[in-house]
């Protein structure tokens, strides 16, 4: 590989680095994701160039079709789709790797070269275990993502103990490889059986609300086949890109993890919530609740000093973010002191709200982290929940067979007044009831997010 490529590489790499520090901000998130965007340009061309490419055509069909379906996707993949779809890409980005760590073997087999030294035999077995099990493991999760299978935990008697049975195995048999790597062919084959069913065995019992934690970890075994896929091609920037991707995932893991109180040990092998029996039932409809209107909420607000705006799934699916943002407008213009709560698991995706309220233009600063506003709900005279339902669920305090206990809450219970906009009593993702709703402190404004804000705006227009 040549001294020019290299410098390529380091140049790519240094964008990638540039790029993952950006997204830090949602201020500079933007810059962030040219500079990442740059960097793989970058990296993908000399690499094209320098390589010794006996053929294009595969290379330009591959583009082709890759660039379509990703367009396409783009384009119509809802945002409170984009779990699902991160799912899909982690699984691919998995897979691919698979496949060329499998291929660079096959072509040195062919051409009758050794496969390498204990360094690339270990980084090929590695390259196909986590490659498979983050492509099998996120098929699961994208599955369950996508309401095609049950999303609640899934376990069998003896699973950790079968799943421990599985990984040793690979580890045997990529050891029985390294001996006599030129006939241990079928041994890599088994390798990538076994680590199918592993992918598929330890992601079935995780579930509930512990889905982001499993996102984010595919997301770093994608990165970590990646980098081994690298060592075996000895390709810098893939190890590179690897590792950053492996490193940030396993950081948003420990972030997630914090944001639901438990530990990854805990989320992997626990199956919170699996006896709870609870679904997507909406079962505590038989209960009394009163039902207020647009021009009650309105009046409140009219006699209100302070707001704070609790955001969640339910206003993606609304996309009812500008009206969202008409309405504090409305409320700042009359005094009234008005936030945003940002839980750290709200919507489907690792700072989904930051960005769809950043769609809508509400300036940053409005939006306050959980550890830094939830004491000030005793102080506020209206938490307005907008399409949140687990982020508030008070259950998760104290039930302990629900699959949110243990994570923290926004403590909307705590004003003097809560007002919820949904359009039914129905459960959240985790599939638990909510007591908050009937509660005498609050005020369920059952409707369409969009709508019942839309409403709302039009009636404190007219006053
Ligand atoms: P929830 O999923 O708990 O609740 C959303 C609520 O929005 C529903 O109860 C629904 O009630 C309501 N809703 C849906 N559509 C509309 C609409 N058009 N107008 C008004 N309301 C609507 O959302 P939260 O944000 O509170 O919690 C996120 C959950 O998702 C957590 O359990 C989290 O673990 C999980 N999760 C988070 C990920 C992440 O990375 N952030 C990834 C994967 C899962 P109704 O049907 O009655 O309207």
């Amino acid at each position: 590989m040549g001294a020019v490529t290299n410098v390529v590489y380091l140049i790519a790499s240094v964008l990638f680095i540039l790029g993952l520090k950006k997204l830090g901000s949602p201020k500079t998130a933007r810059q962030g994701n040219v500079y990442s965007m740059l960097g793989m340009l970058l990296a993908i061309v000399i690499t094209l160039l320098d390589q010794r490419i006996v053929d294009f055509t595969y290379i330009i069909a591959g583009l082709l079709v890759g660039s379509v379906i990703g367009a396409i996707a783009a384009k119509k993949v809802e945002m409170t789709q984009m779990p699902q779809m991160v799912a899909l890409f982690n699984g691919f980005g998995g897979i691919a790797s698979t496949f060329v760590a499998y291929s660079e073997f096959v072509t040195k087999l062919s051409e009758n070269l050794p496969v390498g030294g204990t360094d690339v035999v270990v980084s090929l077995v590695l390259s196909l275990l986590i490659g498979t099990v983050t492509f099998t493991g996120s098929m699961i999760a994208f599955l369950k993502l996508q309401g095609w299978m049950p999303g609640r935990p899934i376990v069998f008697k003896g699973q950790v103990a079968f799943n421990g049975l599985l990984l040793a195995g690979t580890f045997v048999l990529g050891w029985m490889f390294g001996m006599d790597t030129m006939n241990g062919q079928t041994f890599l084959l088994v390798i990538i059986a076994i680590a199918a069913v592993l992918g598929v065995t330890s992601v079935i019992p995780i579930g509930g609300a512990d889905m982001p934690v499993v996102i984010s970890l595919l997301n770093s075994y994608s990165g970590l086949a990646a980098a081994a896929t690298g060592f075996v091609l000895s390709n810098n920037v893939l190890i590179i890109s690897g590792a950053l991707v492996g490193a940030s995932g396993i950081i948003l893991t420990q972030i997630m993890c914090v944001a639901m109180n438990r530990s990854l040990a805990n989320v992997l092998f626990a199956a919170v919530g699996t006896d709870s029996g609870s679904g997507a039932s909406g079962g505590g409809e038989q209960r009394n609740v009163t039902r207020y209107t647009a021009d009650d909420a309105a009046m409140i607000f009219e006699n209100s000093e302070s707001v704070i705006i609790v955001p969640g799934y339910g206003l993606a699916v609304a996309q009812a973010q500008h009206v969202m943002n008409e309405l504090m407008q409305l409320l700042e213009k009359r005094g009234i002191n008005v936030r945003f709560a940002i839980h750290p698991v709200a919507g489907r995706m690792p700072g989904h709200m930051n960005v769809l309220l950043a769609e809508a233009n509400v300036s940053y600063d409005k939006l306050v982290e959980m550890d830094a506003i939830n004491d000030d709900f005793q102080s506020t005279d209206v938490a307005l929940v907008v399409g949140a339902n687990d982020v508030i669920n008070p259950a998760a305090r104290y039930k302990k067979d629900s699959p949110l206990y243990g994570m923290p809450i926004l403590n909307v219970d705590q004003a003097q007044r809560v007002m919820i906009i949904k359009r039914s009593l129905a459960t959240g993702f985790a599939g638990e009831d909510n007591e908050l709703f009937y509660d005498d402190n609050t005020m369920m404004l059952f409707g369409d997010a969009k709508k019942m804000l839309t409403d709302i705006v039009k009636i404190l227009k007219d006053e």
